[in-house]
């Protein structure tokens, strides 16, 4: 089963951990969840943007810690890589304001709003691409989850408050734990735009737990104490 690899796994306020960040790679092409404010350099040194087929970037909502280097990607896409990254919000708006507003054109970069058109892009790779709008206070925010041609999920969740999982029960009511793999944010405490970690825990069945991982993390965290409950807690990918 593919594993996200994470390039940061910090909430907005802990920049110790860098801005929550994974992607993966699969036939050449490169697949990209949230780009926040230190993302777009980790990506540009790592040299992962190289030599891709298609570059591809889930945004889930527009907080700098998810969105904030977008501009600065999708640049050098155009002016290194001579390359349209494929960004994917359902935000009806916001993004692309944002974006206008950096001065990135909307011929830059190609945009899917909706499942339906990245399903038929992408038919060659995945079996479909679930979206989800969840609560994180006055944003627009979207988990998304990806089913695999072998029959795997990956699901996102992007940052949410615990209100509506619709997709993350939807998952564990029709996919078999060890044929999915959830990344959830967590926070310590309860919090009004947050999931905290017992709330996840009561929203994850037992047997859904060692799929399940933690990420988004604050300063308080404890990480012993999220794996006493069952959970696993993301790891970055170490420098070379
Ligand atoms: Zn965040
Ligand atoms: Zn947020």
């Amino acid at each position: 089963m593919l594993k996200l690899k994470f390039l940061g796994r910090g909430s907005g306020l802990n920049p110790k951990e860098g801005n929550t960040s994974a992607y993966f790679e699969y036939k050449n092409n490169l697949f990209i969840f949230d780009c926040g404010g230190d993302v777009a350099g980790k990506l540009i040194q790592k040299g992962l943007l190289e030599n891709k087929d298609r570059i591809t970037v889930f945004i889930t909502h527009v907080h700098d810690d998810h969105a904030g280097s977008l501009s600065t990607l999708i640049y050098y896409c155009k002016y290194i890589l001579h390359k349209r990254p494929i960004i994917v919000c359902p935000c009806p708006s916001g993004l692309g304001e944002i974006l206008k507003l950096e001065g990135v054109q909307p011929e830059d970069y190609e945009r899917i709003t909706f499942r339906m058109a990245f399903n038929k892009r992408f038919k060659d790779l995945f079996i479909r691409l679930l979206v989800a709008d969840v609560v994180h206070g006055n944003m627009s925010a979207y988990s998304y989850a990806i089913e695999f041609l072998d029959g795997y999920y990956i699901y996102y969740s992007g940052d949410t408050d615990s209100t509506m999982h619709f997709l993350l029960s939807d998952l564990i009511n029709n996919v078999k734990p060890d044929h999915v793999l959830l990344y959830h944010e967590a926070c310590m405490y309860e919090c009004p735009v947050h999931t905290s970690i017992c709330r996840l825990y009561g929203l994850v069945p037992e047997r859904y737990r060692s799929s399940t991982y933690i990420m988004h993390i604050d300063s308080i965290f404890d990480e012993e104490y999220a794996k006493s409950l069952g959970f696993n807690v993301v790891q970055v990918e170490k420098e070379e």
